[in-house]
């Protein structure tokens, strides 16, 4: 086989439908946060990011950049091995113990993203208990898509937030299996929220365990950060809360908080935890600080909602359409991923405005958008600038505008 010209076709034909991503080659300037200096070659210039999952500005959040840097001076740049080998450092103990707090559970296990947590997570207890069933929704994000398909175990799929497929699918498994529902709370490209209370309701009926993902929601919302069920007062009632360190918090690294069994089970048993060298202990201190900070201080959230409210507000205003949700998520729609790169491309190479184009396999075909996440580092210039770029690109490229 030529495996060189089979490469080059896919890509080929990535490049023709227009799915093929070309990433902007950006340095984020701490303390400058929501600007960034894009690299073109040679030449740089600064442009304005809207399109960040550091929430709420955490990544250059003094707190955090001075326990990372403390850190990294005590204990040097890496982890030196996996967590059973070496590389427990004092600070992923601390970060657990945070974490477990955070969500009320008795423990929590830190992984290297919120991707791995998701696949080992998912993988392992799928695959572990005997004869166990999951019920995904049909959203989930592909870690945990991978994670169940890996573990080989049963596997339905319920309609996207439908409480009573999900009813049904579960009174049609046999009683006595072990059964795992898994979703999210804030689906991240449509940036609707899970009917959490029901879906518990229902996986209790029917002796499930629930998983859910709540990687867009920690440090967002509830009275400390702890997501959508800390918010709506139903932590306890999930058997795991799966979360990143990577989005509200500003750094990277993921991680369950569940039962002081079901974590150490997990610890045990699950490869992409065990053979996997631990996180820098610098990142481990950064994120611990981030998650402490989010949980007395609301000054961020605040401020991020106020961004978000004037965002929306001004694209009705103009007639821009954009998915109405009750979260932070600002999905401005075209719908053809030709239009939708080259509405990204024409903001940034003409107005410095960087908001990346969401195409398929991200979203299904013909859904294509431009995901706004206002954050609240965003300023009335940044927002003026913003509004007024994509009303002169919806004239100019005659998309259809919503009636405002
Ligand atoms: N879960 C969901 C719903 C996500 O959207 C993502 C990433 O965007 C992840 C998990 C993976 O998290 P991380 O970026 O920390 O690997």
């Amino acid at each position: 086989m030529d495996y060189e010209a089979f490469f080059k076709s896919r890509l080929q034909a990535l490049q023709e439908e227009g799915n093929y991503r070309i990433f902007a080659e950006l340095e984020r300037r701490a303390g400058r946060f929501p600007n960034a200096r894009q690299y073109l070659g040679d030449e740089t210039r600064d442009v304005t990011v809207w399109c960040s999952n550091d929430y709420l500005g955490m990544g250059q959040n003094q707190a955090v950049l001075g326990a990372m840097t403390e850190a990294l001076r005590s204990c040097g740049a890496g982890a030196g091995g996996t967590r059973n080998i070496s590389g427990t450092n004092h600070y992923h103990v601390l970060l657990e113990r945070e974490l477990a707090d955070l969500h009320h559970k008795e423990a929590a296990l830190l992984f290297t993203s919120g991707y791995v947590s998701n696949f080992a997570s998912l993988g392992t207890l799928a695959k572990m208990l005997p004869g166990c069933v999951v019920l995904s929704d049909e959203l989930n994000h592909a870690s945990m898509i991978e994670g169940i398909r890996h573990s080989r175990a049963e596997k339905c799929i319920f309609k996207h937030n439908d409480v009573e497929d999900l009813d049904r699918q579960l009174a049609a498994i046999d009683k006595d299996r072990p059964k795992l529902v898994a979703f999210e709370s804030v689906y991240s490209m449509d940036g609707d929220i899970a009917p959490i209370a029901e879906i518990c309701d229902v996986a209790d009926k029917h002796g499930a365990m629930t998983y859910l993902d709540e990687v867009h929601a920690v440090g967002m919302y509830g009275p400390r950060g702890g997501g959508i069920a800390e918010r709506e007062g139903l932590m306890d009632r999930l058997t795991v809360i799966e979360g990143t360190l990577a989005k509200a918090y500003g750094v990277i690294g993921g991680y369950i908080a569940a039962s002081a069994a079901l974590c150490d089970f997990v610890r045990s048993f699950a490869s992409g935890f065990i053979f996997t060298t631990a996180l820098p202990p610098a990142v481990a201190a950064g994120a611990r600080v981030a998650v402490k900070h989010l949980k007395t201080s609301d000054q961020e959230r605040e401020q991020q909602r106020r961004a978000v409210a004037e965002v929306r507000r001004r694209l009705d205003k103009v007639g821009i359409p954009h998915k109405p949700n009750p979260s932070h998520i600002i999905p401005v729609m075209v719908g053809d991923p030709v239009k939708c790169k080259v509405l990204s491309d024409i903001l940034l190479d003409d107005y410095g405005i960087y908001v990346q184009p969401i195409n398929y396999p991200t979203v299904p075909r013909g859904t294509e958008r431009l995901r706004i996440t206002p954050g609240p580092l965003h300023n009335g210039d940044d927002i003026d600038r913003l509004i007024k770029a994509l009303s002169d690109l919806w004239s100019q490229c005659a998309l259809s505008r919503a009636v405002a």
